[in-house]
């Protein structure tokens, strides 16, 4: 089978569409014929070396397709299966085995790209929303880059949770897309200082949470806007990773945590859960999942400078022509 493959860490130019084995299944896995593998961050963080892996590496943590094979072990899959998964690298091929404990099954009412693009952005936004730091009605959150892939999922969870929103944005048309999905207060970052914007709003220390997934460029200057004993979750770094700090730097009793998807889905009662409400919002309506773009798999070097490039807008599926 084709897959894209890295033997070292660099710029895009290291991700080769090249021949691999095929995958065959433990007993405990299934195989699957990948449909639509989502794009995310983290996969710039392997690309990079930002995040260590495993080298040769095939990226792509993120799919949803169809099972053709299964171990002997397995008994909740069958061959034909639609499924989606997160958590486990190799997605950026025709085929992939996984663990069939990190696979849901694809309900009717959900396509297989939403099922991608909601199963590593969708399940942040969600943890993010509901155990970081519990939304309720009326509390006052900030979420940077919210036209992004978990941004524009963030701000809609933090709509139903009964919050208000601000927002930070790189464009116009991406502050656009953050008022669409429900943002009450959208700022351009590149164009004002959106501390002093949120300020003006919101009042001195007005935040009970900030959601950073931005990182490097933003965090210090949203640790200035958080309430006494508010929160801030900083969970990426797509301008760099944040500067190290002192713990004085959080008085007023602020607490800081750096969360990971992974630490949120480590049951399966947790990985159902979580993607069970999310496909269930999306049959309902509820939930507007964007797919920004789509390009082939094969052709992940320029989906990768397009993400970096902060030129994308929710989601971006890669596909086998
Ligand atoms: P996005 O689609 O949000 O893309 C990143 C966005 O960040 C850009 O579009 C851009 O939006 C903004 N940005 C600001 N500064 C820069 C910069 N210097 N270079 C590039 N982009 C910049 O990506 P994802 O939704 O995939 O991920 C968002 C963040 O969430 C990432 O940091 C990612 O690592 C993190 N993440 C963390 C998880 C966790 O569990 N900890 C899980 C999933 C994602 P704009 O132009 O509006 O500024």
């Amino acid at each position: 089978m084709k897959a894209i493959r890295m033997t070292h860490t660099g710029g895009p130019e290291v991700l080769q569409w090249t021949e691999v084995d095929d995958p065959s299944p433990a007993g405990d896995e299934v195989v699957v014929e990948v449909a639509a593998a989502g794009l995310n961050f983290i996969d710039t963080y392997h690309r990079t070396g930002l995040y260590p892996v495993q080298l040769p590496f095939i990226p792509g943590l993120e799919g949803a397709g169809t099972v053709v094979e299964v171990g002997t072990d397995v008994s909740d899959f069958n061959v034909g299966d639609t499924v989606a998964w997160s958590g486990s690298p190799g997605t950026y091929a025709e085929r992939v085995a996984l663990r069939a404990d990190q696979v849901v099954p694809v309900p009717d009412g959900v396509d297989l790209d939403q099922a991608a693009a909601v199963m590593l952005q969708g399940m942040t936004a969600h943890y993010l929303v509901k155990d970081t730091f519990p939304l309720g009605e009326g509390d006052k959150c900030l979420i940077h880059a919210g036209a992004g892939g978990v941004g524009l999922l963030l701000i809609q969870m933090a709509k139903m949770c009964g919050a208000t929103v601000f927002s930070t944005v790189g464009s116009p048309e991406k502050a656009a897309l953050a008022e669409a999905a429900g943002a009450d207060h959208v700022v351009l970052y590149r164009d004002v200082d959106f501390a002093d914007e949120i300020e003006k709003v919101a009042g001195v220390r007005g935040l009970d949470v900030v959601y950073d997934g931005v990182g490097k460029t933003v965090f210090t200057k949203s640790l200035t806007l958080i309430r006494a004993r508010g929160m801030m979750a900083t969970f990426g770094n797509a301008s760099g990773p944040v500067d190290p700090i002192s713990p004085l730097d959080l008085a007023p009793s602020l607490f800081l945590t750096r969360p990971s998807l992974f630490h949120y889905i480590a049951t399966r009662e947790e990985l159902l859960g979580r993607s069970g409400d999310i496909f269930e919002w999306i049959s309902a309506g509820k939930l507007n999942v964007r797919i920004g773009a789509r390009v082939p798999v094969s052709e992940a070097a320029s989906a990768h400078e397009m993400l970096e490039g902060r030129q994308t807008t929710g989601k971006v599926i890669l596909h086998h022509g």
